[in-house]
Order: C-alpha cells, then sequence, then structure tokens
C-alpha cells in the first residue's frame, strides 16, 4: 500500500482538496480523504474495485505501507500523452534540418532512420520513457511507423519489453508506410513495406500484446503513417482490421499545407475527405496535430466523435501552425495532448507541453482562449478519453492508481501560493515532478527514475544515435 499523506492540494480532475490524504492499494486506488487509517484495508479492501492484471505490488493482509508525505506536493492524476515518436529521441537536434519544414525535414531524416535496429529502438524508448515519466507522464502513446528493408521488424516488441521494464502505461500504435518514392510517396523505397506484411504483423501484435481489460498496460493501436506515406489500400484495410479486432486508429493529418496539397494532387480531396472515404472516422480514431481544418472540417469531426491530439510544440518547432483548440473545444471536440517525436520538440517533457499549449493558444486567441485547468484536464481527462481508457485520467476510489506529484515549495513557485494548481502550468523553471506512481508502482521518487539506471541509458543513448547519423 502506499498512504500519500497531508497533500497540500489534491486536485481529482473533477475537485481540488486540500489537506486530504490518498491509498492506493495494489493497482488501484482505495480512498480519497482526510486522515485515512491503513490499518482498516488490511486486505484488498472494499473500494479496490478494479479486476485489473496485479502488476503492481500484492495486496494481503500484512502489507507493508509507504507512507510518502505530500505538504509540500500539489498530487493529481498522471499525464496521458497521445502522440510520439520514441525513436526519434535519438535525432534531437539534428543541426543540417534544424530550419527545414516539415516535409524536407522527413527527406533527411528517412536516410537516417534506414539505420535504425533494435539496439536502438530499445535505448531511444528509455530516453523517452524515462523523460516522460519524470514530466509526469503516466500512459503514454509511440508511433513507430519505420521498419527499414532486410532489418528486424521485432521493433514493436523491443519497445514494448523496454517500456514494461521502466514502467509506463503502454499504448504503442503499429505504425506503417506503404507508399514509396517509385509510388509517388515522400519516403525512400527501403523503409517501405508490402500491405501484406504491415497486416500481418498488425495481426500479430494485437493477438500478442493488446490488452482491452480495465488497468491494462499495454494496448495495441494501429497507426498507418501519414496520406503521403501509404496507400488507400493499406487505410483501407487497416480500419477494417482495427473494427475486426476492437483497437484504436491513429494517424498524422492536417499538419501542414505541403499535405493538403499533395492530397489534392494525388487524390483529388482535402486531407479529412480522403481519410473519410477510408472509413477513418469515429470515436475509435484519433489524428496528431489537426491544424489545417476548414470550419466545415471542424464540424465534421465532432459530428463523428472523431478525436484530435495537439502537439503544440512541435508545430511552434516545425513552423507548421496552430490547431484551433478553443474552436474545437467549442464545438466538442475531443483533445488530447501529445509531445510529438523528439526529432520535432525536441524533448519529451510533458509538464512543458501543458504550458506550451497554454502559451500558444493564448498568443493566437487572446486571454479567454484558454485557461491552466482546462490545460491540465486536456492532458489528463482528454488524453484518457482519446484512448478509450475509463480507468485512467481521474482519481477516485476503483480507478487504476496513476498518481504523480510535484513539488511547489520551491523557489519556482513562491509567490504562486494564490493558485498552486494554476502554477504547474504557469510556474516552474523545472518540470521534473516529485513521484510518479504508474499502476500503483513508484518509478519516479524525488525526482529520479528508480526502476532503471539513467547513467545508463544515457551513454547508450548517445552511442546508438552517433552510429545512426555517421556519414
Ligand atoms: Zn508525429
Amino acid at each position: 500500500m502506499i498512504l500519500l499523506k497531508d497533500i497540500l492540494l489534491l486536485y481529482t480532475g473533477t475537485e481540488e482538496i486540500a489537506g486530504a490524504d490518498l491509498l492506493i492499494q495494489g493497482n488501484t486506488i482505495a480512498e480519497i480523504g482526510k486522515g485515512i487509517d491503513p490499518k482498516k484495508f488490511g486486505s484488498r479492501g472494499p473500494t479496490g474495485t478494479c479486476n485489473a492484471p496485479a502488476s503492481g505490488p500484492p495486496a494481503g493482509p500484512d502489507e507493508p505501507v509507504e507512507v510518502i508525505d505530500c505538504k509540500n506536493l500539489v498530487v493529481l492524476p498522471g499525464f496521458v500523452n497521445t502522440h510520439h515518436h520514441f525513436y526519434q529521441t535519438l535525432q534531437r537536434c539534428l543541426r543540417d534540418i534544424q530550419d527545414a519544414p516539415l516535409f524536407s525535414w522527413l527527406k533527411r531524416l528517412y536516410e537516417v532512420w534506414k539505420r535504425l535496429d533494435d539496439d536502438s529502438v530499445y535505448w531511444s524508448t528509455l530516453v523517452a520513457c524515462g523523460e516522460l515519466l519524470k514530466t509526469g507522464c503516466t500512459t503514454s502513446t509511440d508511433n513507430l511507423y519505420v521498419f527499414p528493408r532486410g532489418r528486424s521488424s521485432n521493433f514493436m516488441d523491443v519497445e514494448i519489453e523496454a517500456a514494461a521494464w521502466i514502467g509506463m502505461r503502454f499504448h504503442p500504435t503499429r505504425g506503417s508506410m506503404s507508399r514509396g518514392q517509385k509510388d509517388g510517396g515522400l519516403p525512400p523505397d527501403e523503409v517501405v513495406q508490402t500491405e501484406d506484411e504491415i497486416l500481418e504483423d498488425s495481426e500479430r501484435l494485437i493477438a500478442r500484446y493488446h490488452n482491452p481489460e480495465p488497468g491494462a498496460m499495454v494496448r495495441i493501436a494501429l497507426a498507418p503513417c501519414s496520406p503521403f506515406s501509404v496507400s488507400e489500400k493499406i487505410l483501407e484495410a487497416t480500419a477494417d482490421l482495427a473494427r475486426k479486432t476492437g483497437v484504436l486508429l491513429h494517424t498524422h493529418l492536417a499538419e501542414t499545407e505541403d499535405e493538403t496539397a499533395y492530397c489534392i494532387e494525388h487524390y483529388g480531396v482535402r486531407p479529412l475527405q480522403l481519410m473519410e472515404r477510408c472509413g477513418w472516422a469515429g470515436r475509435d480514431v484519433w489524428f496528431a496535430h489537426g491544424i489545417h481544418f476548414t470550419d466545415d472540417e471542424l464540424k465534421r469531426l465532432a459530428g463523428s466523435a472523431t478525436g484530435i491530439s495537439h502537439c503544440a510544440t512541435s508545430n511552434m518547432r516545425l513552423g507548421s501552425g496552430r490547431a484551433r483548440v478553443p474552436e474545437m473545444l467549442s464545438l466538442g471536440i475531443r483533445v488530447g495532448l501529445g509531445v510529438d517525436g523528439s526529432a520535432s520538440n525536441d524533448s519529451s517533457d510533458m509538464l512543458a507541453e501543458l504550458r506550451n499549449c497554454f502559451l500558444l493558444q493564448r498568443l493566437a486567441g487572446g486571454s479567454k482562449a484558454i485557461n491552466a485547468r482546462e490545460v491540465i484536464d486536456l492532458a489528463t481527462r482528454g488524453g484518457a478519453d482519446l484512448l478509450a481508457r475509463e480507468d485512467v485520467g481521474l482519481l477516485r476510489p476503483g480507478m487504476a492508481a496513476d498518481v504523480i506529484g510535484i513539488d511547489v515549495c520551491d523557489i519556482a513557485h513562491a509567490g504562486a501560493a494564490h493558485d498552486y494548481l494554476a502554477s504547474l502550468v504557469l510556474c516552474g523553471e523545472s518540470h521534473v515532478v516529485d513521484f510518479t506512481i504508474v499502476n500503483g508502482r513508484t518509478v519516479v521518487r524525488h525526482g529520479e527514475l528508480v526502476t532503471v539506471d539513467e547513467d545508463e541509458i544515457v551513454c547508450n543513448a548517445n552511442r546508438a544515435a552517433a552510429r545512426m547519423v555517421a556519414d
């Protein structure tokens, strides 16, 4: 059991409570209230109803209680990251494309990504998950879509193993590229796969790893990369497979004007219309970016309950534009946040993503565009909704024990006691949290990763990165 005691401010997702305790039993939240006595919860307890696979610490009558003093901490649900490319942590800050727009940036990177292998996938996953966990993320997706010809086809298995080891709740999306340059696509032919290879591996991964049960630590989604790197046929076949197997669908959409021009030239329609005619609309679909939608397209997204992952940092970094999040929210469009790949961020800093969302939307839309609490809700409940998780994103008895604590009694938050919750978005010179608990397991304690050796990860990631970008 873990008892979070005397919490300075607890935000459950619906309520702000001062001076409460929160008790975690096994991998679920058992109780929230003042002065909780853990002895009353000697067995699994009346409220730990989530029948999740018990990969957290075991519960029992003699279970020891770890008490975390939270009198300096704001405690809230862990953040949900809805878009990333973990392998790109090895291509941060590449000098020759720091000023390139998306299409020429991608063409240079495809040459580097031809060298992706099991080793680089493994270490880059630990870099991404390590930084995400340290900055408050407890559930993350990853979109891995580069499978160079003649190399291992087990990249997904490797990243699932690495994410489990470090302790991330993980929604890997099986990415794909089937439209190489010889067929009019953007990527070189050496990094695309045949449609049969993509579908076969997608089916294998769903059968092996996808867990639809509450409390699941791994769920697979399917994610052909973008309209300029896959065929219509694979979009349709992927949607059919996802619906047959009950998994979600994800892709990049409406990221740049170049993409819109490409779709009109090659398909005769704008990006959203292409996706709609391939069956890609509905509550089981979420798109990354969603910048260049017309008013009518926003209404269609709202009507079909299709979701958007807003990636403010990446969009600013590549100069791609701004998703109209306030308009989306007023139309009822489902929105979550995503850090996007580290070649276009160049970090996996989740708390920074909240701040950048807030600032970007304010810059474009004025002081009423969005507020700090709305941004926190997008990063928690909003992300959980995009990933169809009813067991994360809120703190209440029976929910999965994905909880973070952030120290606000430091110099960066001094003078912010008027509103500690908003200070998480508005203040802070460091985005490293005090603790992160995922599925009842402490993975960050006092700002340090506890399940892995951080120095070893940094050293191996730098080695793998140097090998990939070497001429
Ligand atoms: Zn992306």
